[in-house]
């Protein structure tokens, strides 16, 4: 298993103690996007449709640290972008691994194998590497021929010097459940753990057709599940979650649990959806409305099953009903049989766009920044010389 069993033992604690203090909101895992500059351009991306002034901004690594101690979360995952493009990367993880932060840097591993030398293995730290499927189907995912074994050749080469490495792997409409499955046993037999996730229906992505609604991806992860009885794929989730994407848990989700800081501040409400920001953590947890976002409240959120916005509601359902958890781990997802009720979207409130305002907003704070650092430049010189 790719990740130490003292990681599932330090997060099992970090959850209990938050219910013995009696907080309702508490982050899990800190989303920390220190770049949304990427070297693909896959097709249901939402993360890297901005202007190259917003491409070319970076989180400082005294930002990134800055984050992680004002969130508190036991785990970091660094997305992005591509993380390994930031130049203070090494710097960055190091430091979060020195603060005992589990850290997960999730990369489409074009530049893993030559940025190694970076990393130092550590129980601390893991990559992440984004793939989508074998590799057929992950090439035309990431719109780019070459990908898939560039990424196998540097989980091989991470594994080879002792990193800890997983796959993280979106699921789109179209992908059939054998192939997903054979997808699964060539993991296993690549040797590392899967996560595994509908990907959310980003309104900027390029590709709007191929988004799974809820109904269809319960429907194709019972029939994964089903052929994978009596396999040992290696998932990186709680069962609890499994069986929701089976269709068998009617969770809401818990958008606070994997809050995210990218180059604007702390996003509201979560990982997938932008809908303002904050300077501080405690301003988001404060300030964002949160009775107002999930499946059945907004329109945005009517298809979401994403691992960062029902991965934490799964943990916790697993510290308030342990029997179950324990249930569906001693006998394994359900794949037949009635599903959970689905959550009625009936009073939903309508969807609201700001992208293209808030992208607006952050260009004239670039440009305003900009200006006044060359203004500063100016004067320092002009007084230099006199
Ligand atoms: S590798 Fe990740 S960040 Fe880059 S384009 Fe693909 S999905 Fe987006
Ligand atoms: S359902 Fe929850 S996790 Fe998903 S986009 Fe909406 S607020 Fe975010």
């Amino acid at each position: 298993m790719a990740i130490p069993f003292f990681k599932e033992i330090r997060i099992g604690g970090y959850l209990i103690k938050q219910k013995l203090l009696g907080r309702k909101r508490y982050p899990l895992v800190l989303m920390l996007e220190p770049l949304f500059r990427c070297n693909l351009a896959c097709v249901g991306c939402g993360k890297i449709d901005y202007p190259d002034a917003i491409l070319n901004r970076r989180m400082s690594a005294q930002e990134c640290w800055d984050a992680a101690d004002e969130c508190g979360a036991p785990m970091v995952a660094i997305p992005g972008g591509e993380p390994l493009i930031h130049k203070e990367i090494g710097e960055i993880v190091r430091g979060l691994v020195a603060r005992k932060k589990f850290v997960s840097l999730c990369t489409n591993a074009l530049l893993l194998e030559k940025k190694l030398d970076l990393f130092e293995p550590s129980p601390y730290l893991f990559f992440s590497v984004h793939l989508d499927g074998l590799k057929e189907h992950h090439d035309k995912a990431v719109s780019q021929k070459g990908v898939f074994d560039r990424a196998v050749s540097a989980i091989k080469a991470a594994k080879a010097r002792g990193f800890a490495v997983n796959v993280n792997a979106t699921i789109f409409d179209g992908h059939a459940a054998e192939d997903i499955a054979k997808f699964l046993d060539f993991t296993t037999e690549l040797g590392v753990g899967v996560s595994m996730s509908p990907g959310y229906a980003y309104e900027r992505a390029p590709d709007q057709e191929h988004f799974l609604n809820r109904t269809k991806t319960k429907k194709l992860f019972r029939d994964v599940f089903a052929l994978g009885k009596g396999k040992k794929w290696n998932f990186m989730h709680s069962g609890l979650f499994l069986d929701f994407l089976a269709g068998n848990q009617s969770y809401e989700c818990t958008p606070w649990g994997m809050p995210a800081r990218n180059i604007f501040g702390w996003q509201k409400p979560c990982y997938l959806l932008g809908e303002g920001y904050t300077k501080t953590f405690k301003e988001l947890m404060e300030t964002t409305d949160w009775d107002t976002y999930g499946t059945g409240k907004y329109e945005k959120c009517a298809d979401c099953m994403a691992h960062c916005g029902y991965e934490p509601t799964a943990a916790d359902a697993a510290l308030t009903n342990p029997l179950k958890a324990m249930w569906v781990a001693l006998r394994g997802v359900r794949t037949t049989g009635p599903m959970a009720p689905e959550i009625n979207l009936d009073k939903q409130r309508p969807a609201q766009y700001i992208f293209s305002a808030e992208v607006q907003k952050r260009l004239s704070e670039i440009r305003r920044d900009e200006a006044a650092a060359a203004a500063a430049k100016q004067q320092e010189k002009a007084s230099t010389a006199a």
